[in-house]
């Protein structure tokens, strides 16, 4: 097992001197190789399951297992991505890509072979030497994901990697993602307000409740081409399954 969550409760201190429970008893399991998306409404606890799976935030009551071991703080086999893509401008791409590989004990020039490999593998051969400032977001997005690849991490987090991007932008570059971490068979979990994206890059759904967040459904995406979202999207199935989604939500437009 990848992953697993195990009657996950976490509190924060509020601001009025209580405590605000963030998600209350979340519980499930993420296979090797699998592609998990997490949806639910704002503040209902997402990120703080991400936190907690990269050992940033300890669970208050529970267990967090990633491969069998129990995280208790930030290690190698987890890489995290944000919706920034928090490359350092001062640094070419390539420098950039090491830049996590820097504190691990690797020759320069292992260093380096390593980064032009995820490079080629996230299709940035050739833009090595470009700065940030040089790319594109979509082309920036993807420099952020070779980072979080060059560690070789089991498990990689998304925190709504596209949701600055334009549409066009957004759906090249979810079909580039998909690619990539299917070919390196990496274990993701994703968050995401988009619906349409949850269903087209994954295998399974987790919907959480309002805060404080808990698993209300979890839904088998039983479509073909999950390395594929451009041919996913093509499917009818696709709408009915998003549809499926938003019921469970059971969002109000009073509440916008
Ligand atoms: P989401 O990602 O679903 O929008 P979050 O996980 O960011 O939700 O937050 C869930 C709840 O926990 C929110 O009410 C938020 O204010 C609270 N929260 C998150 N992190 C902290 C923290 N470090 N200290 C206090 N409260 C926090």
């Amino acid at each position: 097992m990848a992953l697993e969550f195990r009657h996950v409760i976490k509190r924060f201190p509020s601001k009025t001197g209580d405590t605000l429970t963030a998600v209350n008893d979340v519980d499930f399991r993420v296979e090797q190789g699998e592609f998990v998306s997490v949806v639910g409404p704002s503040g209902c606890g997402k990120s703080t399951i991400l936190s907690m799976t990269a050992g940033l935030y300890q669970p208050t009551e529970g267990e967090v297992l990633v491969s069998g071991e129990k995280v208790d703080g930030p290690n190698a086999h987890v890489g995290f991505m944000l919706q920034k893509d928090l490359l350092l401008p001062w640094r070419d791409i390539v420098s950039n890509v090491e830049f996590g590989l820097e504190s691990r004990g690797l020759k320069r020039d292992e260093r380096r072979a390593r980064a032009m490999k995820v490079l080629e593998a996230c299709h940035l051969g050739g833009f090595e030497h470009h700065y940030p400032y040089q790319l594109s977001g979509g082309m920036r997005q993807r420099a952020a994901l070779a980072r979080t690849l060059a560690i070789d991490p089991e498990i990689i987090l998304l925190d709504e990697p596209f949701s600055a991007l334009d549409a066009q932008t957004k759906l090249l570059l979810q079909n580039s993602f998909s690619k990539v971490i299917a070919e390196q068979k990496k274990t993701t979990l994703l968050i995401t307000h988009d619906l349409s994206e949850a269903v087209l890059m994954s295998d399974r759904i987790l919907v959480l409740s309002e805060r404080p967040g808990t698993v209300i459904a979890e839904i088998n995406v039983d479509l073909p081409h999950r390395d594929e979202p451009l041919k996913r999207r093509a499917l009818p199935e696709v709408s009915e399954y998003a549809a499926q989604i938003f019921a469970h939500l059971k969002l109000e437009e009073k509440a916008f």
